[in-house]
């Protein structure tokens, strides 16, 4: 199946699951190229994503937008999504239960459009994938996720609210290019390398900071 095909699949899937949680709010899926190096994970939904029922496109968005511009991508070159696919009344946190409801589904997205990179905006998104992961240490750091490079990045939301992390997040999206820039060189390299006895495995759920960053 082409993976067009797959992610309207798990879209409608999604639309048409009466069980799952925050029903009353849009459902936001994710958008952009099915064949993009890179996937950002945000959080959730807000105000202006429900309304227009698109991912990131409110002042958070705006950023991320221009950040994506700053490394020479255009957002249509990147795949967007949300862990939780409906907005949280009043913007909340999303609920241990909300964010289990939608993983399944996240896993599958993730899944069809096989990034080379995943790059998490926030901690939610972060612990999905290192569930020890805090945001203040790990972020900016470079782990392999499989043959996946996984990196989790602030939050564009938190980087609105000050310019130390707005500092860091510039930063970070300097390493993200990088690492697109050096992606196939340091797969080649991490398959050279013997796997230590630990291998690491999305499966495992452990992560493993690659040290050449
Ligand atoms: N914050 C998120 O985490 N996701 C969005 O889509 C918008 C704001």
């Amino acid at each position: 199946m082409k993976k067009e095909e797959t992610l309207s699949e798990i879209r409608k899937e999604l639309e048409e699951n009466e069980s799952m949680p925050l029903r009353e709010s849009n459902l936001v899926f994710g958008e952009g190229s099915p064949d993009a190096a890179i996937m950002f994970i945000g959080e959730a939904p807000g105000f202006y994503e429900d309304k227009e029922k698109r991912p990131f496109v409110g002042r958070a968005g705006k950023l991320l937008d221009r950040l994506i511009g700053d490394i020479g991508m255009r957002r249509e070159d990147v795949y967007i999504t949300n862990i939780v696919k409906r907005r949280p009344p009043e913007n909340r946190d999303p609920l241990p239960e909300e964010l289990s409801a939608y993983r399944p589904y996240l896993t599958r997205e993730v899944d069809a459009v096989d990034p080379k990179i995943i790059a998490t905006l926030g901690r939610f998104s972060m612990n999905y994938f290192l569930p020890d992961g805090k945001i203040s240490r790990d972020q900016g750091k470079v782990f392999w996720w499989g043959e996946k490079i996984l990196m989790p990045l602030y939050h564009p939301a938190a980087a609105l609210r000050s310019t130390s992390v707005l500092g860091d997040l510039e930063k970070s999206f300097k390493t993200l290019k990088a690492v697109v820039l050096k992606y196939d060189e340091l797969l080649r390299q991490k398959r050279e390398k013997p796997e230590p006895p630990s291998a690491v495995t999305p499966e495992s759920n452990k992560e493993e900071q690659t040290s050449l960053f």
